[in-house]
């Protein structure tokens, strides 16, 4: 699994950070992915925090 962020649609209220520290981070105001290759033991949580953001901005590759 691949994450990403698209800075455009991120509305930077940080729920993703909440969801999942380890895969997100606000800086700037903006979300960015620490990685992009998602072990599998925070896939789940990748997933959560996707679903659980106000945009879309969070985009998956499985
Ligand atoms: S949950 Fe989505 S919109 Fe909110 S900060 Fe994270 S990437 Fe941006």
């Amino acid at each position: 699994m691949k994450i990403s962020v698209v800075a455009e649609l991120c509305a930077g209220e940080g729920i993703c950070e909440q969801d999942a520290p380890e895969l997100f981070e606000i800086v700037d105001g903006v979300a960015v992915a620490k990685m992009e290759e998602v072990p599998k033991h925070l896939q789940e949580a990748a997933r959560n925090a996707c679903a659980n953001g106000p945009t879309e901005a969070i985009k998956i590759e499985e």
